[in-house]
């Protein structure tokens, strides 16, 4: 990520490609006291950008000149954007106006802690912050508090204040360092990695200092406050590819749900899998942390609380929120299962991207609307993160020279297809099955939408009849095997969201076509596998019925 110059004042700079490459530091007692305070006093001149920054965005949307521009209707796109930026211009709320900005705020005791360009950085993170809340995207800016501190500092370049040198070590290995004012902060190399290696061979951007929390003080590498530091590296140049990695040739539609995908290659194996399976039994533990939390920031705080339990309107002057040591102790526990849970998570996302990778490179899926996944079906997106295995997928499959098609779902609209007739038919959620009178199906429905995206055209992105008829052919016995596939996956355990209509027991084709909340099916917990057995019959339909 390159910082963005402000477009009136300097042409944005060619962009080049970069990549990043994290190393730990090993950071003595001293050093740690000194980059703390390094940071502490990045904490405050960042919040004082913010808050003067916040002024001029508050004084700027007071102008009646504001809500002119906004009445300015969007058919005329040239003036409303010269109104938007001569306000911006006359008030001051532009990136460069913020780096005037925190010139003027950067006085004498600050200036010893922090160089002009980490000044100018954290002056630009600011503004975004803001500009984010200017362009409707965000509701607030936040104030970095005190006992969060700033956990992140960059530079813009590599040769003046914070930056990262190697220098002749042992053994004919390089050894690199983290340079801040009189610092000399090792970073830990393993020469044996080829993506350190690799990543070492390219030039440095910029260097990003970043604070960690441990999950206690003594932790490894965490210093006395249970924390510890990396450096990572911004380069340039391509990331390393490892050899292992091979590319496909093949076409494969993508079906992706909140907690489950399907892969249909044009000829490759089919294949019908639960997102992220792994994840949920630490997503619970998450949970009951997070409910720990809250029992015991209320047992320290009774005065914030009425005599039903609810929580008090915050006035100004209260008392301030107590934070138990227990509490601390949760905290600090939790927030180390969750970042395993997402280091988990992306080397999941990992597997999976090179496993679709390795068939082809050519990859054709609906675009979803994350968002609207959030509000329905906000816990398995929360652990399973397909937006973030989509990111994953259109990074890796340009870095090896494929394509990935976002087709528009609502001119597509796979999911009601029928290529048997050309007709679409809306399905209830509840309904997995695709089964229509004109003899198609029955079928997995993310099965049949990911074999409609195998073979859709890209450009026009409509799906018609003609072209599905001999694919299909070919198709319907490997969409059924798929199927076949992971029923037996269940049978033998495995949990399935209920998404992909597939109980565990005794599973099998067009049983059960109403199980299908998005919700996965915890058959560990007895209680809850009672409850499902006793479930009252559903009102969906029966083995042989029409869906339509
Ligand atoms: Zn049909």
């Amino acid at each position: 990520m390159g910082t963005r110059s402000s477009e009136e004042h300097t042409p944005p700079k060619p962009k080049t490609p970069t990549f990043q490459l994290e190393l730990p530091l090993a950071v003595e007692a001293g050093q740690a006291t000194r980059v703390g305070a390094h940071l502490e006093v990045g904490r405050q001149f960042y919040n004082a950008v913010l808050s003067a920054g916040q002024q001029r965005l508050r004084r700027m949307r007071a102008d009646p000149a504001w809500q002119a521009a906004r009445a300015i209707p969007r058919t005329q796109p040239q003036e409303r954007k010269a109104a938007f930026a001569a306000l911006r211009e006359r008030y001051g709320f532009s990136e460069y106006a913020f780096h005037e900005l925190a010139k003027g705020l950067r006085v004498s005791w600050l200036a010893e802690h922090l160089d002009a360009v980490l000044a100018q950085t954290l002056a630009s993170r600011a503004y975004r912050a803001l500009n984010r809340v200017c362009l409707g995207k965000a509701r607030r800016a936040r104030f970095k508090s005190k006992s969060r501190g700033l956990d992140s500092i960059e530079n813009k370049r590599n040769d003046t204040g914070m930056r990262f040198v190697l220098q002749p070590g042992t053994q004919g290995r390089p050894q690199g360092y983290l340079l801040w004012h009189d610092d000399h902060i090792p970073a830990i190399i393993d020469w044996d990695d080829p993506v350190v290696a690799h990543g070492l061979a390219h030039e440095v951007k910029y260097p990003r200092l970043v604070r960690r929390r441990a999950s206690s003080p003594r932790a490894r590498g965490a210093d006395r406050q249970g924390e510890r530091y990396v450096v990572q590296l911004v380069l340039k140049g391509l990331p390393h590819h490892k050899p292992k990695h091979a590319v496909g040739t093949d076409t494969i539609g993508l079906d992706l749900g909140p907690a489950s995908i399907a892969i249909v290659p044009r000829q490759a194996e089919v294949r019908l899998e639960p997102l992220c399976a792994e994840l949920a039994p630490n997503a619970r533990a998450i949970r009951h942390l997070q409910r720990q939390m809250e029992r015991q920031r209320r047992a320290a705080n009774p005065e914030h609380y009425d005599e039903k339990g609810r929580p008090r309107k915050r006035a100004k002057g209260a008392p301030r929120w107590k934070q138990s040591r227990g509490y601390q102790a949760s905290r600090r526990r939790k927030a180390t299962k969750e970042r395993r849970l997402a280091a988990h998570r992306k080397s999941l996302h990992g597997r999976m991207v090179h496993e679709i990778v390795r068939v082809g490179h050519t990859i054709l899926t609906e675009k979803i609307s994350y968002k609207g996944w959030q509000k329905r079906y906000g816990s398995s997106v929360g652990r399973c993160a397909p937006g973030m295995l989509i990111d994953h997928l259109r990074r890796t499959v340009a870095s090896t020279g494929g394509t990935l098609h976002e087709v528009p779902t609502r001119s597509t609209k796979l999911s009601q297809f029928c290529h048997g007739c050309g007709t679409f038919v809306k399905k209830p959620l509840w309904q997995r099955w695709h089964r229509c009178p004109c003899g198609i199906g029955p079928v997995q429905r993310d099965l049949y939408s990911a074999f409609l995206a195998a073979f859709l055209d890209p450009i026009e992105s409509i799906p018609s009849c003609a072209r599905y008829v001999i694919p299909w052919e070919g198709a319907e016995a490997r969409l059924l095997a798929a199927h076949e596939r992971a029923i037996q996956r269940a049978n033998e355990g495995q949990v399935m969201p209920r998404s992909m209509g597939i109980s565990r027991a005794g599973a099998r084709l067009p049983k059960s076509p109403s199980e299908a909340t998005q919700e996965l099916l915890f058959l560990s917990k007895r209680g809850k596998v009672e409850a499902w057995k006793h479930r009252p019959e559903p009102l969906g339909l029966r083995p042989g019925e029409s869906s339509v």
